[in-house]
Order: C-alpha cells, then sequence, then structure tokens
C-alpha cells in the first residue's frame, strides 16, 4: 500500500497521468494532481481521486518552481506533462522547439531538484518520468519530441546514480502508443506530413509500430508506476521500461 505518501502527477487532467494519477490514489497514496482542463472537470477528478490540484505552467521556471511550492513536499514525484508536434525538420517551427524541450525535459529537471532534498532527507522516494519508445528508437518527423524523450532517458540515469544510497529510486516508463489527445492531435498534420488519410496513418504508421496491433491501455501504464513504487522495486533504478506491444523489441 501507498498510504502515508504523496504523490505529485503532472499533467495528470488528461491521458496517462490521470491514469497513473488513479492508480497511485488507488493504492491509497495522497495524490497533488496538476496541468490544465475545463475547472468542472479538474473539480470532479479532485473529488474521484480526493487529490488537490496545484495550477502551473510548466513551460517555465517560474511555473515549475510554483508547482513545486504549491505541492509542497513529495515522497513520489511522477514527471509526465509533455506535448508533441510533428513536422519536417526544415519547416519545424522554433518556438516548437524551445516548447518541447521545456515541457517534457527541463520541467523535470527543475521539478526533480526540488523534490530531491526532501526525499533524500526521508530516506525514501521514487520519481517516474513518463518518457516513450522515442526516448529509444526514433521515427521521422518528431525531431523535438525524440531528442527530449532520449534526453529524459538519459537524466534519469543519472539522477538513479546518484541517489542510488538514499533510498530514492529513479525510472523511466516508455510507452508505444496510447490512446490520448496526444496522439489524437498528431494525426491531423501526420496525414500531412506522409500523405496519408486517417486511417492509414492509425494502421500504417502508428499500429504498424506495434506487434501486438493494439494501443496500449493508459490503466496499464498506472499499474506499472505502482509497481515502481513499491518497497519490491527498490534495487529497480536508471530503468528504461517499455510497455510497447513490441515495439522496440524489433
Ligand atoms: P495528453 O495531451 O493527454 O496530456 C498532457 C498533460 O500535460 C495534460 O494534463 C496537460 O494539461 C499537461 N500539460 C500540457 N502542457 C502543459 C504545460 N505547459 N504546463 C503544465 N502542464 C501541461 O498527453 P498524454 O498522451 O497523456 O501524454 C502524457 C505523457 O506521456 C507525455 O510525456 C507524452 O510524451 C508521453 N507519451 C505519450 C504517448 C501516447 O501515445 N499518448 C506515448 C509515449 C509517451
Amino acid at each position: 500500500s501507498l498510504s502515508g505518501k504523496r504523490a505529485l502527477v503532472t499533467g495528470s487532467t488528461s491521458g496517462i497521468g490521470v491514469a497513473i494519477a488513479r492508480a497511485l490514489a488507488g493504492e491509497g497514496a495522497e495524490v497533488v494532481i496538476s496541468g490544465f482542463g475545463e475547472a468542472d472537470e479538474i473539480a470532479a477528478l479532485c473529488d474521484e481521486l480526493k487529490a488537490t490540484h496545484v495550477n502551473a505552467d510548466l513551460l517555465t521556471q517560474e511555473g515549475c518552481e510554483k508547482l513545486m511550492a504549491d505541492a509542497g513536499a513529495v515522497d513520489i514525484l511522477v514527471n509526465n506533462a509533455g506535448m508533441q508536434f510533428v513536422s519536417p525538420i526544415e519547416d519545424f517551427p522554433t518556438a516548437k522547439w524551445e516548447a518541447i524541450i521545456a515541457l517534457n525535459l527541463t520541467a523535470a529537471f527543475h521539478t526533480t531538484r526540488l523534490a530531491v532534498p526532501y526525499m533524500k532527507k526521508a530516506g525514501w522516494g521514487r520519481i517516474i518520468n513518463t518518457a516513450s519508445a522515442h526516448s529509444k528508437t526514433a521515427s521521422p518527423f518528431k525531431s523535438a519530441y525524440n531528442a527530449s524523450k532520449h534526453g529524459i532517458d538519459g537524466f534519469t540515469k543519472t539522477i538513479a546514480l546518484e541517489l542510488a544510497q538514499t533510498g530514492v529510486t529513479a525510472n523511466c516508463i516508455s510507452p508505444g502508443y496510447v490512446w490520448t489527445p496526444l496522439i489524437e492531435g498528431q494525426i491531423p498534420d501526420t496525414m500531412k506530413a506522409r500523405g496519408l488519410s486517417e486511417e492509414e496513418v492509425i494502421n500504417d504508421v502508428l499500429l504498424a509500430k506495434q506487434p501486438t496491433k493494439k494501443f496500449v491501455q493508459p490503466a496499464e501504464i498506472g499499474a506499472l508506476a505502482v509497481f515502481l513504487c513499491r518497497e519490491e522495486a527498490g534495487n529497480v533504478t536508471g530503468a528504461n521500461w517499455s510497455i510497447d506491444g513490441g515495439w522496440t523489441a524489433e
């Protein structure tokens, strides 16, 4: 059980983050959610999970610092907020590059550096970063995303080594394709970049990567996050856990 543990999950108003927050709350953790969305939907989620919500824009250092100040000390930190943009490199909007690196990579640096002192003092902590199959392998037109996800893999390994004797672990979870708004949002641009129909993008681009031919379910990622928080996972650190239907086995 995770009762008595306090968990912050970034990007937990949508998609994978909600599922991780729900799974941790289901094990008795006290959960702090964060991310954008409709006020009534966020309130309903807080009710369901007995959670509190912190509002912060993780694109900036100030926003990350506000998040950590408002969330208070946490035993479990899940860096999950992320964004995607699909474009050939020569047209890639430079502002999108900056934003993706800021949210997918730099925000985790800020939240982690601010969370670690309490975890070290407590002699226990769990840092879980939602990376991606694209932290291990690439596909075209996602230069910023793939760079950010390869970056979070290196960051996580480094933190794991620094904290190896403190009771604090750091790991990545690397999903393949999970049906969330992030994936839905990239379909039109992928259609454009590759000259394909929506159905072709789903079957010939997305699911073509996954030998199981199935999208990963958000709840499956929540279950993996719970495992990484257990006492039995105390020696699991610096690892990058694929949950990708076999994608990166090929
Ligand atoms: P999503 O778009 O459904 O949710 C993104 C979350 O991040 C939302 O809660 C949103 O409010 C929050 N967010 C966005 N911009 C923010 C900002 N500036 N400041 C603070 N919060 C912000 O996405 P998802 O598919 O659930 O993705 C979650 C994570 O999983 C991301 O890191 C993503 O890269 C990764 N991932 C997703 C897939 C997939 O197939 N969906 C696959 C591999 C990895």
